[in-house]
């Protein structure tokens, strides 16, 4: 790990931030939202999600956000799917980016998405010839790599294995997650590690939450560990609604402050984010996040003014 190395972050809070938000948010602030992220220098905005809107009601607008996006030249706007059907109303309203999603754990699978691990990668291979043909790029998500609400700890190997399906079945990129945040840096770096053993480093992606306050640190050992592609959500938005207790995604201004401090190269304006963030966990009336507060009130000294 040296300075100057370039470590791409996938902003999720449009998608996974608010998906987990109790009150119905009008596609206007998610709209917004995704253009003041896409002026910070962000590349990847995970715009919404196509699965059935009775399962996840937040994002029941997908068509009208993709409909109504301002697309930025050099930024994608991925959106999740959850099968065929979800892929053909995506690509319908001009969706070039996709992302499937399964977990390491088969309780959590039954419970999210009420099939079986093996089950639901069947159900990607209509999808992923049709992304194929189509020359649509996609990215796997693996929930729960470091422990499952209902079954515990979840083996390495069953992350291993569920990665190594993802990518057989033609994910580009695949993004490793502690779904509920219970992972420690050792613990995270040794299932990267594993995965790495069998997938390029240069296609996994990190997807850590904050629930024990260990997502940096997480990040930090992987990074040593050579990841280069990392998940956050600003403001620190989202959890997951499936898996009670579960904290925000690690929050952008967070990250971003801490990829600064390393010297590593992001491209992204950490005034501009810091400002998206304050404007969106306002509106939704949740709390900012830490180097979001702290960079708009530091003094040209670096200083935080005392509150
Ligand atoms: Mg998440």
């Amino acid at each position: 790990m040296s300075a100057g190395d370039a470590v791409k972050v996938v902003e999720v809070g449009p998608r996974d931030g608010l998906q987990n938000e109790p009150y119905a948010i009008a596609t206007e602030i998610k709209l917004e939202l995704i253009h003041r992220l896409s002026k910070t220098g962000l590349k990847v905005i995970e715009a919404t999600s196509f699965v059935r809107a009775p399962a996840i009601p937040q994002l029941a607008d997908a068509e009208a956000v993709m409909s109504g996006l301002k697309r930025k030249p050099g930024v994608c706007y991925p959106v999740l799917v959850p099968n065929e059907q979800g892929y053909q109303r995506a690509r319908s309203v001009g969706a070039d980016e996709i992302a499937v999603f399964t977990a390491a754990s088969e309780a959590f699978n039954r419970k999210n998405i009420n099939c079986s691990i093996d089950e639901s990668l069947a159900r990607f291979a209509p999808v992923m010839a049709l992304a194929r043909r189509d020359a649509v790029r996609v990215r796997g998500y693996v929930s729960c790599t470091l422990g499952c609400p209902y079954q515990g700890e979840v083996p390495i190997a069953d992350v291993v294995r569920v990665a190594e399906a993802l990518l057989d079945e033609g994910c580009d990129e695949i993004s490793l997650g502690d779904t509920i945040g219970v992972g420690t840096p050792a613990s995270a770096r040794r299932m990267l590690r594993s995965v790495a053993e069998s997938i390029p480093m240069e296609q996994l992606a990190i997807h850590f939450h904050d629930t024990y306050g260990q997502a940096l640190a997480n990040i930090y050992a992987c990074l040593e560990a050579g990841v280069r592609v990392v998940d956050s959500s600003v403001g620190g938005l989202g959890g997951c609604p499936y898996a009670r207790g579960a904290t925000g995604n690690v929050a952008t201004e967070d990250l971003v402050y801490m990829l600064d401090g390393l010297g590593m190269a992001t491209g992204i304006d950490l005034q501009k984010l810091a400002e998206t963030g304050e404007w969106i966990t306002s509106q939704l009336d949740r709390p900012r996040s830490r180097a979001g507060q702290a960079w708009l009130k530091r003094t040209p000294t670096g200083n935080v003014h005392e509150t």
